[in-house]
């Protein structure tokens, strides 16, 4: 097997984890070398050939999991299962409060997807399918214990690095970065990526995730950083001009759902099957349910934004939600 592994500095090294069948290839796990003790960063799903990888990986660097923590950016797969697998009786495993709720309370979240995605139009006989189908959704026994949960503004040391927490909601309820000040890294978890527009999806109605993101990229916006380290895909050197094409890109969307609104009243499943994905699809008709789920919460996340700040109207009609310019 060939192990991708890459020094990126002196005691920091990047093992890329396989995602088996899945686009975005590879989870991007990061490892800091300190003299007693290691971070890992990010690990990857937990499937037989991402353990290989990741073992191997870490054995060509010599890392003792003895002496071993993690920093996990948010609660999806690709980013916290393997390291249940690695963590020791020793290892902490840093966490945030919402996405360690968010996973104890996975039968609620079940309910809610459910009831959003009905309201806002989603065939109702292909709900079911769909939510089976959530990868991040086939949620493990987590005894939520295991987790030290961090708050934003908290610091932890590694050998010659000195990290401090950064909240970044959007991506998930409590998505969190690691910033390094003196080197000027960000280790981004899905937070920024190079070349794919993160998802921003609204699970329950109550919350603004759009909103929560926008201000997240603001936030990191204002950080001194040379290098941003992703969880996925390639490494960023302008992190200032990449957070603007992210803003541009959903600011675009907002004005891509305005102007099919003007068409007149429509529900969520409808705005979505009208809009551009950049997707290997030549119709909407074509799209796996699955993505078409996606596209119809990401729509959705558009939708609450664009109606808290006054843009758009939303009408209860029987069972469904219809927005309307206002
Ligand atoms: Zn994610």
């Amino acid at each position: 097997m060939i192990c991708m592994i890459e020094k990126i500095m002196s005691d920091l090294y990047l093992i890329k984890v396989p995602i088996p069948n899945n686009p975005l290839k590879a989870t991007n796990s990061y490892i800091i070398k300190g003299k007693d003790n290691n971070l890992i960063i990010d690990t990857g799903v937990n499937l037989k050939k991402s353990l290989n990888t990741i073992l191997s990986g870490l054995k060509k660097i010599d890392v003792d999991l003895e002496n071993t923590d993690f920093f996990i950016t948010h609660l999806h797969s690709d980013h916290l299962d393997l390291a249940l697998v690695l963590a020791t009786n020793s290892s902490r495993i840093y966490f945030n409060q919402p996405d360690a709720e968010a996973i104890r309370g996975s039968n609620e979240w079940n309910d809610e997807l459910y009831n959003i995605a009905r309201v806002c139009g989603f065939p109702e006989d292909r709900l079911q399918e769909v939510i089976k189908k959530y990868s991040w959704h086939r949620y493990r026994e987590i005894d939520p214990e295991i987790f030290t949960i961090l708050k934003e503004g908290d610091t932890i040391d590694v050998g010659d690095f000195h990290f401090k927490f950064v909240e970044t909601k959007g991506h998930s309820r409590g998505h969190m970065c690691l910033y390094e000040s003196r080197k000027k890294l960000l280790f981004a978890g899905d937070h920024i990526l190079s070349d794919i527009t993160p998802n921003i999806s609204l699970w329950s109605y109550d919350g603004n995730p759009l909103k929560d993101y926008l201000d997240s990229l603001d936030k990191v916006y204002e950080l001194d950083i040379e290098l941003t380290l992703p969880g996925h895909r390639s490494f960023i050197r302008d992190c200032r001009k990449r957070i603007n094409e992210l803003k541009l890109h959903h600011k675009m969307r907002a004005i891509e759902i305005i102007s099919i609104l003007k068409k007149g009243r429509r529900d969520a499943f409808q705005i979505a099957s009208k809009m551009n994905w950049e997707m290997a699809y030549d119709s909407w008709k074509s799209f796996a349910i699955n993505h078409k789920m996606f596209a119809t919460l990401e729509t959705i996340a558009h939708l609450k934004y664009l109606e808290e700040d006054g843009f758009i109207q939303k009408e209860t009609q029987g069972q469904k939600i219809l927005f309307s310019i206002r």
